[in-house]
């Protein structure tokens, strides 16, 4: 008998139907005399629609009441999954992130698991019953509803894994498991048995929405064994996150390509070259909690030099505003530049640490196709490249080819 946390997301549970046959898996899986403890999303598109219904209210919705009015999605089906396998003859019980303590820290709309009593899920357990548990949501220790950020129902799912020990975390999706690149963007990408925790890693950090990123810190935090697989397939192992990487040894150098549109680029142009610039452009921005990605800085010819550095785009008129308004007068610099139709490319592989060349094949791809590379940032196992937005899928399919990924290349 094992214990066993199936997450499945919004598209999983996005009718009546998907409902039923997710109750179905999970009594599969009773049948074969494990413990389950389902975690799920709200049903596909509704949390979308509950942001889009509160900023009718207010443009830029109060950050508390958000949390409160995007968080019913998940507490509808838990509800309705819980009936779904009652219906089947299983004993069920649902819960919301509050009722077993979901507690997280206060920040709104992108809260952090502190700690889960597990308690009363054991107890339940241990009466036959499949426990249902709403994703994505907590309270803080006044008991303000919190959310964890989009996407965040991953992280519930491992981190109620980690809290109770389990042999396994299912996260169940639309796709059948982890692949090389996004397969809506390229459809020759191709599913990895196994990916490195530290590849995935970066692969969600990098833009692969496929997990959200705290949920692999939280894997790897506590060794959870993560498994990603599709909900529509009664079939497949999916792909497992492995924390060696001994089996590593066969396979590709570079294991998936990541991309994301999610940032915007800043130049402060004309800048003093001479100690302490760049804490004086940073260190405002970072004042006002902006985190900052990638950073440049030419070299000076003249006494001056260009900064350049990227944030992300929800964040992007704020910092121009503290650039042009606080920065740019007090330092002396000529202009304060902005572009938000970059995107951010990577390729990401461990194989990276025991073989020369992967950079320079990656630039000669884009080269060849014409593609500007604004930006560089590597480390031990990614380089990322900042470009033009509109070569975003031109490039990611040239990449993706290069560096042997395609399907028909096995
Ligand atoms: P859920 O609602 O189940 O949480 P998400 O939409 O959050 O599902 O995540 C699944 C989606 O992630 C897939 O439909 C796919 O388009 C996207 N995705 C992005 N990168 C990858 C990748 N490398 N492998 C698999 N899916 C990916
Ligand atoms: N429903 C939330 C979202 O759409 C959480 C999740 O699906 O993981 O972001
Ligand atoms: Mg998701």
């Amino acid at each position: 008998m094992a214990l066993i946390v199936q997450k499945y997301g919004g598209t999983s549970v996005g009718s009546p139907e998907r409902i039923q046959a997710v109750a179905r898996r999970v009594a599969k899986y009773k049948a074969h005399g494990h413990q389950v403890v389902v975690v799920v999303s709200a049903m596909s598109g509704e949390t979308n629609r509950l942001i889009d219904l509160a900023k009718k209210i207010q443009s830029q919705p109060d950050p508390r009441e958000l949390d409160v009015v995007i968080s019913t999605g998940e507490q509808v089906t838990i509800g309705l999954v819980s009936m779904a396998l009652l219906e089947l003859g299983l004993k069920a019980k649902s819960y919301t992130g509050g009722q077993i303590r979901i507690l997280t820290d206060s920040a709104f709309t992108k809260a952090r698991i502190l700690s889960i009593d597990e308690q009363n899920i054991r107890a339940d357990l241990a009466n036959g019953n499949v426990v249902v548990v709403a994703g994505f949501q907590g309270v803080d220790e006044k008991g303000n509803i919190t959310t964890l950020g989009r996407g965040g129902s991953d992280t519930t799912g491992v981190a109620i894994a980690a809290a109770l020990r389990a042999d396994e975390c299912q996260i169940y999706t639309d796709v059948d498991g982890v692949y090389t690149t996004d397969p809506r963007l390229v459809p020759e990408a191709r599913r990895l048995k196994t990916i490195t925790f530290e590849e995935m890693l970066e692969m969600a950090s990098l833009g692969s929405k496929v997990l959200q990123i705290r949920s692999v810190e939280f894997a790897g935090k506590y060794k959870v064994k993560l498994r990603v697989l599709s909900s529509f397939e009664e079939e497949g192992d999916g792909t497992l996150i492995t924390f060696e990487e001994d089996d590593k040894m066969e396979q590709a150098i570079i294991s998936g390509i990541a991309f994301n549109r999610d940032e915007a680029k800043i130049t402060v142009r004309g800048v003093p070259d001479k100690p302490g610039i760049a804490y004086q452009i940073l260190g405002p921005v970072s004042d006002a909690n902006i985190d900052v990605d990638m950073i440049i800085q030419n070299v000076s010819l003249d006494g001056t030099t260009d900064f350049s550095f990227t944030v992300h785009r929800n964040e992007f008129d704020k910092a121009m505003g503290i650039l042009k308004n606080q920065v740019q007068k007090h330092i002396g610099a000529r202009e304060v530049a902005g572009d938000s139709r970059i995107a951010k490319v990577s390729v990401v592989g461990v194989g990276m640490r025991s073989h020369v060349g992967i950079a320079s094949k990656m630039f000669r791809t884009l080269a060849e196709e014409g593609i500007n590379i604004q930006m560089i940032s590597t480390s031990e196992i990614k380089i990322s490249v900042v470009i033009d937005e509109k070569y975003m899928e031109l490039a990611v399919r040239v990449l993706h080819k290069a560096f042997d990924l395609d399907q028909e290349d096995l």
